[in-house]
């Protein structure tokens, strides 16, 4: 048994635990429990959480309905594991996301179930897109976040993570994402010009792999007109389009799919995350019917559909998205939030901070890694769980569970405002 100090104890995690983990570094105490937007730890210190798994509990920690789905599914002995068995909560889950989600938007894509992490259903869909067309490469952006194992890292910009691949990762041309240069220069005029010119010297990919919100890169936000036109190229030039929507997707920018505001009409759509509800693992790529040239078993996987993770993944498409008021309300507190950041960026004239993002996916630029890491740690200190992103980590990111209520939300930025304040 726990003894009450050793519980409180992070020497478990540093004595036994790889020097890789992450995030524990960041949020130096023992978690024990989480209900909607609040982390609580061992010592009963409570945490309002503006990190959300970075993006995986869009509904808050442990949706009392989402908990329901799955007690009520364990206790009749529903099939856990299967492969990738048909089981009713497949079933269930696809008909479902075809009825809710794709049906009302008009969109028509076959399921595909990989691995259960975001990464594994990027690796899935690369490989398709080099399938399909026959070609090698694929482009992706500069400050892209895709994922850690090799395809992925391939197309994942920060050299953080590329430096420590062991071998070159390849197959991947990285091009300007939105505003690299400024706002004046629309990065996508270069690109057309390079893939319409044979001798540029840029090979035609099988695919452009993008993020509409780069999540990890900084919450840089592309542009509809930069979204329409880097579609438009790919039709000209015969080039898969894929959205990586694992963490701008589920809701987090205003509507479920983060480029419907674009109407763009992906190829393929790569999701995770928050696809569960309840932070279980599951990813999901959908790919237009007439991609699906995949011979069976081709890509396989023994972890394919997490039937517990569908059987929430389905309670919460029918909880949140059986009408139009989630998406109504992260418009409303995106708003509301964008605002109080802008105030509390203006409200310090010691830091240059600016304000960016879409729906509830927001960020503080703090210029600077050293200001961002102060700020982040006070808030930790104040009782506010936030992360930091960008080339240099100097981004603070704010995804706040889609379902937060007006007071946390207000509470959290009035510890964030405190811990700005207080980092000369
Ligand atoms: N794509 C994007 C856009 C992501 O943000 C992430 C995770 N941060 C991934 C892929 C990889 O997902 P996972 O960590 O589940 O492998």
């Amino acid at each position: 048994m726990l003894t009450d100090s050793n519980s409180n104890s992070l020497s478990a995690f540093q004595n036994l635990e790889s020097n890789v983990r992450s995030y524990s570094r960041s949020f130096p105490t023992v978690f024990r429990k989480g209900v909607g937007a609040i982390l609580e730890d061992e010592k009963g210190f409570e945490y309002i959480d503006f990190l959300t798994g970075a993006g995986a509990l869009n509904y808050g920690h442990n949706d009392p309905d989402l908990l329901n789905a799955v007690a009520e599914y364990l206790q009749s002995n529903g099939v856990i594991h299967a492969l990738d068995m048909a089981t009713s909560a497949k079933r269930e889950f696809m008909e479902c996301f075809d009825a809710t989600i794709l049906h009302p938007r008009g969109l028509k894509y076959k399921f595909q179930f990989p691995g259960p992490t975001g990464t594994n259903a990027v690796e899935a869909a690369l490989k398709l897109a080099r399938k399909v067309t026959g070609r090698r490469s694929i482009i992706s952006f500069t400050n892209a976040f895709h994922g850690v194992s090799l395809g992925a890292l391939a197309v994942t910009g920060n050299r953080h993570y590329r430096d420590v691949a062991g071998l070159p990762p390849a197959g991947g041309i990285f091009m300007h994402y939105d505003g690299y240069f400024g706002a004046d220069i629309d990065t996508s005029e270069y690109l057309d010009k390079v893939l319409s010119d044979a001798s540029s010297g840029i090979d035609l990919p099988a695919a452009i792999i993008l993020e509409t919100v780069q999540g990890e890169g900084g919450i840089n936000v592309a542009s509809e007109k930069w979204l329409r036109s880097v579609e438009r190229l790919c039709r000209k030039n015969g080039i898969l389009l894929i959205v990586d929507d694992v963490q701008a997707g589920c809701g987090r920018t205003g509507s479920f799919f983060s480029f419907e505001f674009a109407g763009l009409s992906p190829d393929i759509v790569v999701l995770s995350k928050s696809l569960s509800g309840l932070g279980l693992p599951l990813s999901l790529l959908l790919l237009k019917p007439e991609l699906d040239v995949w011979q069976p078993a081709e890509h396989i996987g023994t972890f394919r559909g997490n039937n517990l993770a569908l059987v929430t993944a389905t309670s919460a498409l029918r909880k949140f998205w059986a009408n139009d008021n989630l998406c109504d309300d992260v418009m409303k507190k995106g708003g509301v939030m964008s605002e109080r950041l802008r105030e509390i960026a203006l409200s310090t004239q010691k830091h240059n901070l600016s304000v960016r993002g879409r729906g509830l996916m927001l960020a503080l630029d703090c210029a600077t890694g050293n200001l961002a890491e102060k700020i982040q740690r006070k808030a930790f200190e104040g009782g506010l769980v936030v992360e930091r992103c960008g080339a240099e980590d100097h981004v603070i990111k704010f995804l706040p569970p889609l379902t937060i209520d007006a007071q946390t939300l207000q509470r959290g930025l009035d510890i964030l405002e405190l811990s700005v304040h207080a980092s000369a």
